[in-house]
């Protein structure tokens, strides 16, 4: 008999929520990560009020002020900026956002986890799936050593993110057309931070992402549209140059950036559309960026990352249970269900993103209806239908 009922595959903020919710319920969990913690991951780092909401679920914590220990900074709402079209939205009274550094949210949300009894090895790479069959029996993976383990469980879960080596092996996962690539990069010293994801749309479907993300830093994240492959070669070993010099290129941020510094290094990632196919396979479970991705404009994948969590966790404890995977194709259909309408306005956003004029006219149609700019807020910002259930506004520490 194995040692674990479930192996998590991937400490992220899906994989360590997921963890975290079953061992609560006692089951005997081992995540694995190929990373040591806290590790950096690209990011714009912002958790919209969903998130917020449902990290205070997962982790029986209704004020986040109370259970972040670690600088943050509240976040109200989110502006677009394209050429002098200017939409600034605010989160429904009582709701923020917030934004800080990946790594410290994600070790702090991992250590939840162990604190419940999940067992935690990193720098453990999973390197494929083990079959028996037609089902999933457990991984094959990289020990911290080198050496290969086989690790064995009733259930394997891949939270294992965009390039999920899960998914990969068992062939339900694709490459989408979109083609974008994304520089990561935190910022001191910038002027006019006010609590609130700033967006500037430019040429070529860029577009330059700034959010506070707490003791005084900045993350900025320049996404590059169709040009990515010269954006690359263009940011040659000096990225950090070449995010600033990109930025700087949008008047307003000329101003505000002329004294920021980069600060630690400037992560590089992308492509990013990977959507999935059905699939039903005894013994596995997708869940966050495994369970598909497809662009990060609306910055909604940690709040699907920890959304799925939530809607995987009973799942797993029903299919352990009865031994019979019916609650996994249950939760997939749910999962999908939940998010297609958020899906189908993300692909609308990123297509009209890239087309100035429509784009630009998009934008003064909604900011001249202060019910559509609310409306809109309210539906990028994941925001829970009940203020009550989740956490109300949060002060910085
Ligand atoms: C440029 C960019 C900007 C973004 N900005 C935002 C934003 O502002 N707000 C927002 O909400 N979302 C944003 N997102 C999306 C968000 O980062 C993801 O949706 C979220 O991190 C998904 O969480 P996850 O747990 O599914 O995966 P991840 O956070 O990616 O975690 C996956 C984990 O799996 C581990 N792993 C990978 N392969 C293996 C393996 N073979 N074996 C063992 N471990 C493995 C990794 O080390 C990692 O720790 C952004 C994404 C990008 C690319």
């Amino acid at each position: 008999m194995s040692r674990y009922d479930v192996i998590v595959v991937g400490a992220g903020p899906s994989g360590s929520a997921a963890s975290k919710l079953l061992a609560d319920s006692g089951v005997r969990v081992l995540m694995v990560d190929a990373e040591v913690f806290p590790r950096r991951k690209p990011c714009g780092e912002s958790l919209n009020p969903g998130a917020v909401a449902a990290l205070g679920r997962i982790t029986g914590q209704l004020r986040a002020e109370e259970a972040f220990d670690f600088p943050f900074s509240p976040i109200q709402g989110w502006r677009v900026i394209s050429g002098r079209t200017n939409l600034e939205a605010s989160f429904p009274e009582g709701l923020n956002g917030a934004g800080c550094r990946r790594e410290l949210l994600d070790h702090w949300l991992a250590q939840m986890a162990c604190r419940a009894g999940t067992e935690f090895e990193q720098r453990t790479r999973v390197e494929r799936l083990l079959w028996e069959g037609e089902r999933i029996a457990g991984v094959i993976a990289r020990s911290p050593g080198g050496r290969p383990v086989t690790l064995r469980a009733a259930l394997v879960a891949g939270s294992d993110g965009l390039r999920s080596v899960v998914a990969r092996n068992a062939k339900v996962n694709r490459y989408g057309p979109l083609r974008k690539a994304a520089f990561t990069a935190r910022l001191d010293g910038v002027y006019g931070l006010n609590g609130r994801v700033e967006l500037f749309t430019a040429r070529d479907g860029k577009v330059i992402g700034l959010a506070p993300i707490g003791g005084g830093l900045a993350n900025m994240t320049v996404a590059l549209g169709k040009n990515h492959t010269a954006g690359a070669a263009a940011a040659g070993k000096d990225r950090a140059g070449y995010v600033l010099r990109e930025a700087r290129e949008i008047p307003e941020l000329a101003e505000r950036l002329q004294d920021a510094e980069v600060d630690g290094e400037v992560l590089a990632c992308g492509p990013f559309d990977r959507p999935i196919l059905p699939h039903h396979i005894e013994g596995l479970a997708l869940l966050g960026d495994a369970a598909g991705y497809y662009d990060p404009l609306t910055g909604q994948g940690i709040y699907r990352a920890l959304r799925s969590a939530e809607l995987a966790a009973p799942a797993i404890l029903q299919a352990l249970q009865t031994r019979s995977s019916e609650s996994i194709r249950d939760y997939g259909i749910s999962r999908h269900e939940e998010f297609a309408f958020g899906t189908r306005l993300q692909h609308v956003i990123e297509r009209l993103s890239r087309q100035p004029l429509l784009w630009r006219m998009a934008l003064r149609m909604i900011g001249a209806s202060s019910l559509l700019t609310s409306k809109l807020a309210e539906v990028i910002g994941d925001c829970p239908k009940e203020t009550n259930a989740c956490i109300p506004v949060m002060k910085s520490p």
